[in-house]
Order: C-alpha cells, then structure tokens, then sequence
C-alpha cells in the first residue's frame, strides 16, 4: 500500500489510477492526480450512473424486504391522521412510528465546528446507551416500526455494545442504517459489521485532501476513512453480504465545495453511492466561513430584508412528529434530531413505556404547537423538514 499525498487516497500497488481508469496507477502524486485535482475545483455534482441507479434500487429493495402487513397498515394509518390533522389543527395520532433514531452514545473522536459532541458543548448528561434499555423499548416497538436509525449525536462505534444492538434489532426484522466518521473501523470491527445484518452504513467523507477534509472534520485523518472503508467493502465481498449499502455522506461547506468527489474516486473504493448534503448552521451570517458559494449546496439564503433564512417555508405542520422520534443515549425521548441538546424532552423511556410517550399530553402539546404556529419553536425555525437537505 501506499497514499499518494496528492489525493490521499490510500491505492493498492499496481491497481488502477483513480482518474485514468485505463492506466496503472504508478506513483506517489503522479501528474494524472495532480490534473484530477485541478479538474475537481470546476467539477458540478454527477447525475447517477447505472451502477449508482442499481446500487440504489437494491437498496430499496432491502428496505421493502422489512414491510409486514401490520407495519404496512401502521404507516398508512399514520399518514391518514396527519393528513386530518394538519386540516383540523387537533393532534391526533393514528400508529406507532416507522421509524426511530436511538443514540448510541454522546462521545466523539472529532471536533466538528456546528456539532456540540465535537464542541464538547453538552449541557445535558453524556454517556454510552445501555443494552437492556434498547432491547427493552426495540421490543416493545418493533411490531410496528420498520427502520431503526443508531445515530444521533456521537460517533456510534465508541459504544462497545453498538454491533450487538445492531444484531438485535436486525434479529427483530429491522431495516438498520448508521453514521460514522470511520475512524474506528478495522478489520474486526468490518467483518462484525458485515456480519450484524446492518442494512445501510453512511460514512462521513468531507474532502479528497487531508487538508480540506480536516477543515470541518477537525482532528480526523482522511487516510483512516478510506481504509475503513476499504475493510468494509472487503468483508462485504468476502462474506458475500448484499448489505450494508455503503455511502459517502459528503457535507457541503464552503472549505471543501470545490472538491465534490468525482465518481470514479467513490466508485473505485467499492461504495455504492454517494450524497452531497446541506449544513445545518446556527448563526447563517454574511461572510459565514461554512455556507457554500455554490447555492444549491446552501440551506439558507437572504431574505428580501437582507436577512439569512432557512429555504424552507415553515409551514404549520410536521411529518416527522408523526412517523418518528430520537431517543437519547439515557433514554430520554426528544422531537427529532434538530433537539441535539434536548430541550424539548417529551418523555423518559426509564420510567414508562414507549406507546404511553407517545400519546401522551405533553407529545400532543408539542405536536399542536407545531401545527398552530411552527415559527413559534426556536428550533423549528432552523429545521429542513419540508424541504430537501440533499443536494
Ligand atoms: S425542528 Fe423540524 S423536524 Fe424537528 S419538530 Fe421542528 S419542524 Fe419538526
């Protein structure tokens, strides 16, 4: 092996050139990846190829394989009572969610600028979710949920029971998907992977530089990215492992813009797809050193008073308060992701069960909040729902 500081893709001796598909990759920061830089500055965003459009096909067809009818009939229950209710403005509920997000833990090994694990900014308590918790509420949830999501706040692998959870919700018959930075995946770690039936594994990858990458991900190391990856899509072959769907989350900011990966790059690794998505920003401001130049990869723009928004429209309603919710590491249920501090608990899983939570009068207080005036809760006014964060 070797990393040509170019591009810091780690390359396998005598592989193919990641620019030049045609010829063997020779040497370190050969003049092919110097000309591959200088092209990724004017590069837009590819549309999906065949192989983008079948990796993603088979990944719908994963996330079908988890439907039964009484989860078929909770989702459209569900989607009958928004629809009355975003008429009636009274926050009746019609199911149980579809889809829940559980946080793995608190801790991270980076320092991200907009992220309060990666501040250190928590006032809330940190921690590592325990495995009798999470069996307990996945239990209790599982006839009618259909997607479980181990991300929150946190890097997922610093939990040292994370694997076995992903193995119990996937015995449960869960579609499962995460998100990390990578930085934790060796060889055990892949090969448990593969093995725990994780359906859909989103790698976070900010950059083609170690330079850029490092700008947003603060004290990460690009070149252990790309070997996790590596180890991934190795085991997924050697297992022969349909799942997981590996992804290149590429967040667009304005450091790294300029360095969108060419398909070829993300290809070559083995990934099946990668995303380009939007940051959420607390402070959008003129001159702000993450909000693209590029608008379609902004969430924001100014107002006609010269005010920075969300492009949304904030209209009185939200899907997600009907089909899903986050559940802290300690057990505590909150909105949804944009809570990461959790101001707004709606309930303790520690004290009682999920279904009373759910229909609970402080959940149906928030819920007619929202429907009444959405603008009215601090955090839903800096909040993508309605609008796309994919770009
Ligand atoms: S922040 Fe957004 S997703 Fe969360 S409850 Fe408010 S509107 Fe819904």
């Amino acid at each position: 092996m070797h990393e040509c500081p170019r591009v810091v893709w780690t390359v396998d001796p005598g592989s193919r050139c990641l620019v030049d598909k045609e010829a063997p990759c020779t040497t370190n920061g050969c003049d092919q990846c110097k000309g591959w830089r200088r092209t990724a500055y004017t590069l837009p965003h590819q549309p999906m190829g065949p192989r983008q459009m079948l990796a993603r096909a088979r990944d719908a067809y994963e996330w079908s394989r988890y439907a039964t009818p009484r989860r078929l009939r909770n989702a459209a229950a569900l989607w009958t009572s928004f629809q009355r209710a975003k008429r009636s403005k009274e926050p009746r509920i019609g199911g149980m969610p579809f889809s829940i997000s559980f946080e793995p833990t608190t801790a991270c090994n980076l320092r991200c600028p907009e992220c309060p694990s990666g501040l250190r900014s928590f006032t809330r308590p940190t921690g590592n979710l325990k495995q009798e918790l999470f069996t307990r509420v996945i239990d209790e949830l599982a006839p009618d949920l259909w997607a479980l999501t181990f991300y929150f706040q946190g890097e997922p692998y610093i939990n040292p029971r994370f694997l076995d959870m992903v193995r119990h919700a996937h015995d449960r018959g869960l579609y499962t998907a995460t998100s990390t930075n990578a930085h934790f995946i060796d060889d055990a770690s892949a090969e448990a992977t593969v093995r725990s039936g994780l359906s859909r594994l989103i790698i976070s990858l900010d950059g083609t530089t170690q330079e850029t990458y490092e700008q947003y991900r603060r004290e990460g190391e690009l070149a252990k990215v790309i070997e996790g990856t590596r180890r991934i899509v190795a085991w997924k072959r050697r297992l022969k492992s349909r799942t997981p769907h590996v992804v290149f989350q590429f967040l667009v900011v304005k450091p790294n813009e300029h360095q969108i990966p060419r398909r070829a790059n993300w290809r070559e690794l083995g990934v099946d797809e990668l995303w380009l998505k939007t940051a959420q920003i607390y402070d959008p401001k003129d001159d702000h050193p993450l909000i693209p130049v590029q608008d379609k990869y902004a969430r924001y723009r100014r107002n006609a008073q010269g005010v920075w928004e969300v492009k949304s429209r904030l209209e009185d309603n939200c899907w997600k308060m009907w089909h899903s919710c986050v559940i802290t590491w300690d057990g505590r249920v909150v909105p949804c992701c944009f809570d990461k501090d959790a101001h707004h608990v709606l309930g303790d899983l520690r004290t009682h069960g999920f279904n009373e939570l759910w229909r609970s009068d402080a959940y149906n207080t928030f819920r007619r909040s929202l429907l009444h005036s959405r603008s009215s809760i601090e955090m839903c006014r800096n909040c993508s729902e309605g609008s796309p964060v994919w770009a």
